[in-house]
């Protein structure tokens, strides 16, 4: 069995994996812009809570896999780069943090890259050797796997960076050094201020959120608030523009979508299936769409799994 740590945004997932099953789980806050090394203690009490309820015992665990944002280098088990959340987990000794607290070994892998191994081995797409993901929480996570193996490249940042792909030159400023990023434009993070910008929202339903999240779009939008309405049309197409990105990038057969907008599955994946049939330069056919369907768990089994190919390649 393996622990499997999910450290998101919002919160960190906890989950003891046995041959692809999530035997149990747990999650806490994460306050991850407060950073990473302050909640350890928490993560592992969480760890002994978990194991101690379904009656497990530590000696039957033989290794930690941990998903992050951000920049890792899966090989040195370290984050290199990270924007805005855990900003104190650069450079975190993972792997020396583990032999003394619980004396097991550990993976690092970025959570979309986690995600798509967890999706492609055990989940919507098993068995699928050439896919590319993109998951939407906070910021929107990329990863890429072509003929069988995951990218990651040179700098450990292929695949990883489909937030940051450009969907309009001209547009915002995204807290990566870019303009017009796929995220600054239709990122969870940036709805605040693109909703703000837009002619008549003070007359919008929208106006009265405190803190806007894509649910309270889709819920206005349904509810014929004209300028929800023409929000979401603008956040559909540059989603599907950023996924033609990707399709013209990574020449997959089929493209998983993940993260929490994915619960209005039905009210968004027709139209960027449409939207990406019509201007994606695919003459051998047309790629196929996946949603997750528990994105928490295609993180945690992707870890566990990347746990056991590790072992696989040193036992
Ligand atoms: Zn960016």
């Amino acid at each position: 069995m393996n622990i499997a740590i999910d450290f998101g945004g919002t919160n960190i997932k906890i989950g003891l994996v046995q041959e692809g099953t999530v035997m149990a789980r747990t999650s806490i806050p994460a306050f991850s812009q407060g950073g990473l090394t302050g909640r350890l203690p928490d993560v592992l009490a969480s760890i002994h809570e978990l194991l101690a309820q379904n009656r497990y015992s530590l000696s039957e665990c033989t290794g930690v896999g941990i998903a992050t944002p951000g920049i890792v280098d899966a090989a040195g088990r370290t984050i290199l780069s990270i924007n805005a959340k855990y900003a104190d987990a650069v450079g975190f000794p993972f792997e020396k943090w583990l032999e003394e607290a619980l004396s097991l070994p550990c993976i690092l892998e970025n959570d979309a890259r986690a995600a798509l191994i967890g999706e492609t081995t055990y989940g919507v797409a098993s068995g699928e050797t050439d896919a590319v993901l993109m998951t939407f929480g906070t910021g929107i996570g990329t990863a890429a796997l072509i003929n069988g193996q995951i990218l990651r490249g040179r700098h450990h940042q292929a695949g990883i960076l489909g937030g940051h792909l450009a969907t309009d030159i001209h547009g915002q400023a995204c807290n990566c050094g870019n303009h017009g990023c796929l995220e600054a434009q239709a990122g969870h993070w940036a709805l605040n201020n693109l909703a703000r910008r837009h002619p008549g929202f003070e007359h919008s339903r929208l106006a009265r959120a405190d803190a806007l999240n894509y649910m309270e779009i889709l819920e206005a939008a349904k509810s014929s608030d004209a300028v929800a309405d023409e929000l979401l049309k603008v956040l559909i197409s540059h989603w599907a523009a950023g996924i033609v990105n990707l399709v013209h990038a990574y020449d997959p057969d089929i493209v998983i979508l993940s993260g929490g907008l994915m619960k209005s599955k039905q009210n968004i994946v027709p139209l960027l299936q449409e939207y990406v049939h019509r201007h994606a330069w695919t003459p051998w056919g047309q790629v196929r769409f996946a949603v997750a369907e528990d994105p928490d768990t295609s993180v945690l089994l992707g870890v566990s799994r990347l746990l056991i190919m590790e072992q696989a390649k040193s036992g």
